[in-house]
C-alpha cells in the first residue's frame, strides 16, 4: 500500500520490537479512520450482525491471495496447514475468535491496513456522508458500502489482531479499542499464542452484544452471509 500516506505517530521510545519482551508501541490512526472509528462506534445502526460478514470476507481474501501467490511461489504452503476459517466462541467472557490460515499481515502491513484508509468503499463512505445533509445519514450509508475490518466495533469494545506473514518470521499483534484514537502494535512472544501462518482476530464484545457469541448465532449468520465463501468455516464453542 502506499507508505506515502502514513500519518502515525510514532510515540514510543522503546527500542526495536526484536527483544523478547518488546513492548507496545502506539501509533495514531489517520484522521479519516479516527472518524470512521466515531461513526461506527457512536451510531444507532441496527444491522451489526455485519461485521462477521466482514470479518469472513477478509479471511477467505487473504486465503485467496495465499492460494494465488502460492501457484509461483510453493514454499507459501510449506507448512501444510489447511486453508480454513475457524470461528471461537466464548460465551462466558463475550469473545468471538475468527482464524484464518491465509496470507496474514507484517508489521509494516498491520500499520497500513488498520490504521489508515486503504479501501476504496470506505473512503466512498466518507464522502458519501460528507455530501450527505441528512441527520443520522450514517445509518444507511453503514449499510450500503460496508466498512469492512471496522465494522468489528460495532459490537466489541475492543479488538485484537495477532497476524503472520511468510514474509516475516515474527507474529505480530495490534490492539484497538473503541473510543479511542490510537492503537497498539507489539510482537506477540507467548509460544502458545504463535500461528502457523495467518490471522487470528479476537473480539472483546460489548456487554449488550456478548449474544453474538454463541455457536448457534454465528452458524446462523454464516448461513444468511458467507455462504459462498469457498473455504471452509468451521464453528466451535470454548467453553460448555
Ligand atoms: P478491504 O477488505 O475492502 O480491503 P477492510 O477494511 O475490510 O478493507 O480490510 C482492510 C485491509 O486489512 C485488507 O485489505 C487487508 O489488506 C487487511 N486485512 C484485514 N483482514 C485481514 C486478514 N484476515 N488477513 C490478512 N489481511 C487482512
Ligand atoms: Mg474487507
Amino acid at each position: 500500500r502506499n507508505g506515502s500516506l502514513l500519518a502515525n505517530r510514532y510515540e514510543s521510545t522503546a527500542a526495536a520490537s526484536d527483544t523478547p519482551d518488546a513492548p507496545a508501541e502506539k501509533y495514531e490512526y489517520q484522521a479519516e479512520v479516527s472518524r470512521l472509528m466515531d461513526l461506527i462506534v457512536n451510531s444507532l445502526y441496527s444491522n451489526k450482525e455485519v461485521f462477521l460478514r466482514e470479518l469472513i470476507s477478509n479471511a477467505s481474501d487473504a486465503l485467496d491471495k495465499l492460494r494465488f501467490l502460492s501457484v509461483t511461489d510453493s514454499g507459501l504452503l510449506k507448512d501444510a496447514v489447511d486453508l480454513d476459517i475457524r470461528i471461537h466462541t466464548d460465551k462466558d467472557d463475550g469473545i468471538i475468535t475468527i482464524i484464518d490460515t491465509g496470507i496474514g499481515m507484517t508489521r509494516q502491513e498491520l500499520i497500513d491496513c488498520l490504521g489508515t484508509i486503504a479501501q476504496s468503499g470506505t473512503a466512498k463512505f466518507l464522502k458519501a456522508l460528507k455530501d450527505s445533509k441528512e441527520a443520522g445519514a450514517d445509518n444507511n450509508l453503514i449499510g450500503q458500502f460496508g466498512v469492512g475490518f471496522y465494522s468489528a466495533f460495532l459490537v466489541s469494545d475492543k479488538v485484537a489482531v495477532a497476524t503472520k506473514s511468510p514474509k516475516s518470521d515474527k507474529q505480530y499483534v495490534w490492539e484497538g479499542e473503541a473510543n479511542a484514537s490510537t492503537y497498539t502494535v507489539r510482537e506477540e512472544t507467548d509460544p502458545e499464542k504463535l500461528l502457523p501462518r495467518g490471522t487470528r482476530i479476537t473480539l472483546y464484545l460489548k456487554r449488550d452484544d456478548k449474544g453474538f457469541a454463541h455457536p448457534e448465532k454465528i452458524q446462523k449468520l454464516v448461513k444468511n452471509y458467507s455462504q459462498f465463501v469457498s473455504f471452509p468455516i468451521y464453528t466451535w464453542q470454548e467453553k460448555a
